[in-house]
């Protein structure tokens, strides 16, 4: 790190914050309002089921018009699609007659196709952890109207299956996450997921009933901006995903509350705030869809960008900001050692943070697709025991106190002003 470029965004920072040093900040109940809006049922999970990303879609667009954001087009959207197996109808799952709650004793693989059978349980032992193993105790041509019950200690038999076994459920001790993905083929496959305490050494049988449906999905980014008052040309970007998983079945939804309401709800209020504050560079908000289909949305729009990305001094992508408790994590901070300096000689000055972790590079969420087209770019979460809720259906709105906002909101507006500095140029 060069001490003079250090220091140099150490002394203008502090210039700038004292001269726009103006009424409104940070607004920590616009922020839980907005995430209560979006993690609420009637928004569906905002996934691939009932237009549930559609409508929070709307709603954001609303809130950007609200908040006085120009748009590049017409509006804020741009569309585009993608394919996905989705789960809009029957998701049961019984064992010996009982029925299982899906989403709390049970999950279903994301490329599965639909399947309605019942099946005799044939149990692994909880000691296997080869999956060489799995052969010696069981025959794979002897599996008809069989599901095989993996334990835990097998890892990934969930997610990558076991060569030659078509029906399976892997007992899981934790948490009862979900995901999804984009796929262009169903898999003829029965891959579930079931929480150990909810089955018993003696069951018997079961049903697998699950409805899957393949489909083309129309996804739409929004994106808006702030002129820059000086230079309108260059850019400063923030993004953040506001789709999450939708709807497994007809019973049960993912809220999305901390991945990512938390994040679109605090790029509105920075939209918000730049709007009535307007800096040296445009500021530009891109809230997202289809990240959890694997980027789709940041793919598209890093392809097809509605500026020249060469022009962006540095880009934000925010994805799960609610708790913060044991500070700030910075995916690309070493990637940007300049930047990641600054950052961290801003947080020590006014002390918003306990701590910030600078982590390398990792394809973990919408920042990625920019990075890879040359962008320089930080992707930030707050880590936090008050909130450890991850991809269940347990992430809801009421769990988030977002702890750290206002040191992230100052943080970052901070940084913003940080990079009119040379750091930051290209
Ligand atoms: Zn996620």
């Amino acid at each position: 790190m060069n001490k003079f470029y250090q220091t140099r965004c150490f002394i203008l920072v502090f210039m700038l914050f004292a001269l726009f040093s103006v009424t409104h900040a940070q607004d920590v109940q616009f922020v839980k309002q907005t995430v209560k809006t979006l993690a609420s049922p009637k928004m569906q999970g905002r996934g691939y089921v009932h237009n549930g990303d559609r409508k929070a879609a709307e709603f954001l667009a609303v809130e950007m018009k609200k908040a006085g954001l120009m748009s590049f087009g017409k509006d804020y959207f741009q569309p585009y699609s993608f394919d996905i197996n989705t789960f809009p109808g029957v998701v049961d799952f019984t064992i010996d007659g009982r029925e299982l709650v899906p989403g709390i004793d049970f999950v279903v693989y994301p490329s599965m196709a639909s399947v309605d059978a019942k099946y005799q349980l044939v149990f692994l032992p909880d000691t296997i952890s080869q999956l060489n193993s799995v052969y010696q105790l069981i025959d794979t041509n002897q599996l008809a109207n069989k599901l095989v019950i993996v334990p835990e200690s097998l890892s990934n038999a969930y997610r990558k299956g076991i060569p030659g076994v078509k029906t399976l459920a892997q007992t899981v001790s934790g948490s009862m996450w979900w995901h999804v993905s984009h796929a262009e083929k169903q898999e003829n496959i029965v891959r579930l997921k079931i929480r150990k305490q909810a089955l018993s050494d003696s069951a018997k049988w079961c049903r697998v009933h699950i409805e899957s449906k393949l489909k083309q999905h129309e996804a739409v980014n929004l994106i808006g901006y702030v002129p820059g008052a000086i230079v309108a040309d260059s850019f400063f970007v923030m993004t953040a995903h506001y789709d999450h998983l939708g709807r497994m079945g007809k019973n049960t939804f993912f809220p999305g509350a901390s991945d990512n309401a938390s994040g679109t709800a605090a790029v509105l209020d920075f939209a918000r705030y730049y709007a009535k504050n307007p800096g040296r560079y445009s500021m530009v908000f891109i809230l997202l869809s289809g990240e959890e289909a694997g980027l789709m949305g940041s793919k598209f729009n890093a392809e097809n960008p509605l500026f020249p990305l060469e022009n962006v001094r540095f880009l934000i992508n925010f994805d799960m900001v609610g708790t913060g408790s044991e500070g700030l994590s910075v995916v690309n901070g070493k990637q940007f050692l300049l930047q990641s300096h600054c950052l961290d000689s801003l947080n020590r000055q006014e002390q918003f943070f306990a701590d910030i972790r600078m982590g390398g590079e990792s394809c973990n969420s919408d920042h990625c697709p920019y990075y890879q087209k040359g962008v320089p770019a930080f992707f930030m979460f707050t880590r936090g025991n008050e909130d450890l809720e991850y991809h269940t259906i347990t992430d809801t709105e009421e769990k988030l106190p977002f702890t750290a906002y206002e040191s992230l909101f100052g943080l970052i507006r901070q940084f913003v002003d940080a990079s009119s500095t040379k750091i930051f140029d290209r």
